[in-house]
């Protein structure tokens, strides 16, 4: 009850980006940040889970312009493989930049590579690193080997997990717990956040299931949720 879809606030102390922006987002973001500090969006792909609440924050960018309080437009990073990227503009108030894996993404201190993920439409996972940190998020996927290389040493590691090991093979496009602990514990990611968690079952089986695979330490995740890296 009362949780969020995904969306990931990233601050460095020198920069705040958004990674992901569904439902229920951005009444959370406005408890942790100021809607004006957000420098950038980057977003994994335009599934409603992962989107839902980009309108909104655009208009905010409008507010926020329009008051003064915001001096320039908010970035908006996507994939442009298809019609959902032209949506990422907004008049003069936000600005859509198209991403891809052959192009590393430095937003100040700040570098994104992208690895394409296998799901039933374009998506990406990132690796992201900042001051000699490695943030790994492995948005919606079935299992591809590159996603290894994305995690690669991760200090943190967060991973969709959408299925419990019984479904593997019975939905596509999607990890299991257990995928996603293989990751972690291929790619000696130094902690695995599970994620994009089922609606039904015992939540607590998912860890297990990671932890059966992965040495390091796994949690879920939830709402609210701070790591410090
Ligand atoms: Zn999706
Ligand atoms: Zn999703």
């Amino acid at each position: 009850m009362g949780q969020a879809t995904s969306g990931y606030l990233l601050q460095t102390g020198r920069h705040s980006i958004l990674l992901d922006c569904g439902s229920g987002v951005l009444g959370q973001l406005q408890q942790y940040t100021e809607l004006e500090e957000i420098d950038a969006v980057v977003l994994s792909h335009y599934h409603h889970d992962h989107v839902a609440d980009l309108g909104c924050l655009q208009y905010a960018a409008r507010v926020l312009m329009d008051l003064g309080q915001r001096d320039k437009p908010l970035d908006i990073y996507g994939h442009a493989e298809d019609g959902n990227f032209a949506g990422l503009t907004y008049h003069a108030f936000t600005r859509g930049h198209a991403i891809d894996t052959d192009t590393p993404l430095c937003l100040g201190d700040v570098t994104f590579t992208f690895q394409r993920n296998v799901h039933p439409d374009p998506c990406f996972s990132m690796r992201v690193e900042s001051n000699g940190k490695v943030l790994a998020y492995i948005s919606d996927t079935q299992w591809e080997d590159g996603l290894v290389q994305t995690a690669k040493d991760a200090d943190l590691l967060i991973c969709e997990s959408s299925l419990y090991n019984e479904y593997k093979g019975v939905v596509s496009g999607h990890l299991t717990a257990g995928e996603a602990g293989r990751i972690a514990q291929e790619a000696h990611a130094k902690s695995l956040v599970l994620s994009h968690l089922p609606h039904f079952g015992n939540h607590a089986d998912l860890v297990a299931q990671a932890a059966g695979v992965f040495n390091g330490p796994v949690e879920l995740a939830e709402t609210g949720k701070i790591w410090e890296l």
